[in-house]
Order: C-alpha cells, then sequence, then structure tokens
C-alpha cells in the first residue's frame, strides 16, 4: 500500500488590506502572507475502496465531510474523476482557528499530496485553481513560500523570500471566527496597510522597514471585540519585537526578531501571559 506525506506549514499574514464588498458577498483582498515553520504532517494511505477516511486527535476539529481536508479530497476526485480511496490522517500541531491558515493549509496539502499520490501531473498553478473553490487562504497554501493574493485570494503572485528572521507567536484562549470578523468590516472606517511600500522593503530584503509597514485591515475589528488581543501585541512590542501584528482574523499575534537571543526574550517574555506561545523561523 503506497504511503506517502507532507507538511502542511501555518502562514501569516505580512498585510492584509481589504478593498470592496464585491457582488457575491465576499471581499475584494490583498494579502502578503508567508510560511513558518509551524507546521501539520499529512499522511495519505491509498485505499482499496472508493472513499475518503480522515482521522486526527482534536478536539476542536471535526474528522468527518466537515473538514477541509476532506473537502478537499472530495473536490480532487470528483473534478478529475478518480475511483480510487484514500485514508488521510491529520497530524494537528497548528493551533484552530488563530488566524494562521491551518485549516486551508491541510487542504492545499492534500491538493498537492494527491496529486503525487495519483500521479496526476497537474501543475501547482492548476491545484491553487481548484484551491480557490476552498478558500481564501488555500490557493496561496499551495505554493508556500512568499505571495501577495488578491481577489478572493485566488491570484498569488510569489515574491522574494522574506528575510530568514525569528517569529514569536502568541495566541490568547479564544477562538476566532473569520466569518464573523469580515461581517463587522465598514469599508470606510478600516485603516489601510501600505501594501506598496511592504512589497518594495521586501524586494529590499529590509528587515526594518517590513517591520514598520507591517499592517492588517483586520486587526482594531477582532481589538474591539477581543481587548486582550490589544493586549499581547502592546506587551510584545515592550518585550523588544522589531515589529508586531495580528495574523489573519486573529487572535494570535506575532513578533518579529532578527536576532536568536532577542526572540528567545520575547519567547519567555510571553509564556505565562498568554496559554500558547510559540518560537519558530520563517520559511518563506
Ligand atoms: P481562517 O482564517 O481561514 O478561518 P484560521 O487559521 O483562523 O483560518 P482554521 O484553523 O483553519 O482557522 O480553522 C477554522 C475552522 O475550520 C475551525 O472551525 C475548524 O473546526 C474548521 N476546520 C475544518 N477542517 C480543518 C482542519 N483540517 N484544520 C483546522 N481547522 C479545520
Amino acid at each position: 500500500m503506497l504511503v506517502l506525506f507532507e507538511k502542511a506549514p501555518a502562514k501569516i499574514n505580512l498585510s492584509l488590506d481589504v478593498l470592496s464588498k464585491r457582488d457575491d458577498g465576499y471581499h475584494n483582498v490583498e494579502m502578503i502572507m508567508t510560511t513558518i515553520d509551524l507546521s501539520d504532517r499529512i499522511e495519505f494511505h491509498e485505499l482499496k475502496k472508493d472513499r475518503i477516511t480522515i482521522s486526527l486527535e482534536s478536539r476542536f476539529v471535526p474528522s468527518d465531510e466537515r473538514n477541509l481536508a476532506y473537502k478537499a479530497a472530495a473536490l480532487f476526485k470528483e473534478r478529475y474523476g478518480i475511483k480510487a480511496g484514500v485514508h488521510i490522517k491529520i497530524e494537528k500541531n497548528i493551533p484552530v482557528s488563530a488566524g494562521l491558515g491551518g485549516g486551508s493549509s491541510d487542504a492545499a496539502a492534500v491538493l498537492r499530496g494527491l496529486n503525487r499520490l495519483w500521479s496526476m501531473n497537474l501543475s501547482l498553478k492548476e491545484l491553487a485553481c481548484l484551491g480557490a473553490e476552498l478558500g481564501t487562504d488555500v490557493p496561496f497554501c499551495v505554493y508556500g513560500g512568499t505571495g501577495i493574493a488578491t481577489g478572493r485570494g485566488e491570484n498569488v503572485e510569489l515574491l522574494k523570500s522574506a528575510p530568514a528572521c525569528w517569529v514569536v507567536l502568541a495566541k490568547p484562549n479564544i477562538g476566532v471566527s473569520s466569518g464573523g470578523v469580515f461581517q463587522q468590516i465598514k469599508l470606510h472606517e478600516i485603516e489601510h496597510p501600505n501594501t506598496e511600500k511592504l512589497m518594495k522593503a521586501l524586494g529590499e530584503n529590509d528587515f526594518s522597514m517590513i517591520c514598520t509597514h507591517l499592517g492588517n485591515a483586520l486587526e482594531s475589528i477582532t481589538m474591539a471585540l477581543h481587548p486582550e488581543v490589544r493586549h499581547i501585541k502592546e506587551t510584545m512590542m515592550q518585550a523588544g519585537a522589531t515589529g508586531t501584528l495580528m495574523s489573519g482574523s486573529g487572535p494570535t499575534v506575532y513578533g518579529l526578531a532578527m536576532q536568536e537571543s532577542k526572540a528567545q526574550r520575547i519567547y519567555n517574555g510571553m509564556r505565562g501571559f498568554c496559554e500558547e506561545v510559540f518560537l519558530v523561523r520563517l520559511l518563506g
């Protein structure tokens, strides 16, 4: 029986802008994202029967057809008329409903994994196109690295890698629903990040300018709903992070530092303050 593995890395938003509301009810976004060294691990086991099964140990994520990994496999099978079956085992390390794109990255890893398992030879572009039917962050997660996603998230342009810095992630003990946050957007009130300046800073590999131009239009909305997010951000800045931002719709806040010793100090400072704290590297 054939067994394959795929890594599903979490992402952080270096920027997240909401540009306009679309006729289909979704928003046009502009997001610069980069993958980090905190990953779920996905294992694929070929099955003789034509079915999809999922196993994972998590109190927060269903292991049935509601799982994004299941949805990705069902879509892949349906679109390419595949009659084979697969068992997908997910080792969940990325916090759930955290703004780190865990579900999206699992779905993207399933598309990449099944492409290999069933020798379909589809390009990443084709997989990303399929991924767009599953969620806003899925197309970017198909590629990983550093990229800018526009439209509903389906247009992805890869960018020069972000500098290899350290990332401290702090997630308060709350889950945030992206849909709920997007519903609260008042387009005339939100603060737009300067995506152009951030792109320039990335192009010049200028760490300090990248930190200056981190920005997330959803941050103030989530902070109004959950004041602890603001508190975490302030604490992270005081602890010495060069730049901090809430990722996605939150509630995870991250801080960037170039030196490991500094990152370690921030990490130590955030522990005891927050239930889930991670010290990882940028992969992008
Ligand atoms: P988003 O910003 O896209 O909502 P997120 O990182 O904030 O992403 P996820 O961890 O992807 O949040 O989880 C969002 C919801 O998706 C949760 O309610 C969770 O139960 C559901 N879900 C379905 N499949 C998965 C999966 N494989 N991993 C994580 N969550 C999943």
